[in-house]
């Protein structure tokens, strides 16, 4: 539901008379202000704010932990409450606490990550509209193949936007890369739903003791790619790709294919940051099309 102000959202999600009695940073985010806000009767919820033009990005994150939770696989928080207050845009919901974890944590996630990228889905590859790979655009264009949709989706707009990073020669092997794609890459049975920016800061320890999803960048792919992405920055621990694996998800080879479906996650850090993200880029250019 969109709201014009952030008391009616709190008075029409949590009850009449209910009030912010209290609000304070929460740390950690890279794009959004974010709080924790207490109301009169000590309910705890999560608050996210931003400019006002930030709403159609807070629109696609409660989208996305929708098409989560729908799947029933895996915890995500419930969003109560999207709008614009006065001089910012709010996406309002609920407040995970971040309990003690269960003595199956990483075994318990991979199994529910896998049933997630087991549910039905539409049937395409992308999604129904565009969102946001941290602050840039994700172009979500249905396709019927997975290749195509990698290529002309992720890689393409990305390696296009980095150009000017690149000498003459690292063109031209992007060029080689995205006419070859399909050499290195393989089409999944089917298009699964993925998280689509599954690093360790966008998975938190529910109450429950379970690991729930946040800041999604959803879309219909092949799950190897959300696989990839726990791995770019540290990685999980072995037991969660152990326990993935018995879970039947992952194809033989997905080691020869992780990095190239980094690069996508590279080339939006090296668009997003600048040049510190070069080396990683060129290194994974010149190992598929050097
Ligand atoms: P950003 O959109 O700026 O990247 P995040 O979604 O990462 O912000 O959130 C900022 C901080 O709040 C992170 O430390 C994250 O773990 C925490 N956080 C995110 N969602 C919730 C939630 N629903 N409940 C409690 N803490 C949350």
């Amino acid at each position: 539901m969109f709201f014009t102000s952030l008391d009616k959202a709190v008075r029409e999600t949590c009850g009449s008379s209910r009030k912010i009695k209290e609000k304070r940073p929460v740390f950690g985010g890279d794009i959004n202000e974010a709080y924790s806000v207490t109301l009169d009767d000590g309910t705890v919820l999560f608050l996210k704010t931003n400019e006002p033009g930030s709403a159609s990005f807070f629109e696609a994150e409660a989208e996305g932990l929708e098409a989560i939770r729908r799947t029933g696989a895996v915890s995500v928080p419930e969003i109560l409450a999207l709008g614009t207050d006065k001089d910012v845009s709010f996406l309002l919901m609920e407040f995970i606490s971040g309990g003690q974890k269960i003595k199956d944590y990483w075994e318990v996630f991979a199994a529910e990550l896998a049933a997630m990228h087991s549910a039905e889905t539409p049937g395409y590859y992308g999604f129904r509209e565009d969102n946001w790979i941290g602050a840039r655009k994700q172009v979500n264009t249905p396709h019927d193949s997975w290749i195509p949709f990698f290529r002309d989706c992720r890689l393409q707009p990305q390696l296009e936007a980095a150009q000017k990073y690149f000498s003459p020669e690292d063109r031209k092997k992007a060029g080689n890369l995205l006419s070859r794609l399909d050499r290195f890459l393989t089409e999944p049975d089917r298009p699964a739903l993925l998280h689509g920016d599954l690093w360790s800061g966008n998975m938190i320890t529910g109450n429950d003791g379970k690991g729930w999803l946040i800041d999604p960048a959803v879309y219909y792919g092949h799950p190897e790619a959300d696989l990839a992405m726990t791995e770019l920055f540290g990685g999980f621990p072995a037991r969660f790709y152990e326990a993935y694996r018995e879970a039947g998800k992952q194809e033989p080879g997905y080691k020869d294919r992780r990095d190239l479906y980094n690069l996508y996650h590279l080339l939006n850090h090296l668009n997003l940051f600048g040049s510190g993200y070069l080396g990683a880029v060129l290194r994974i250019l010149n190992r598929y099309a050097g």
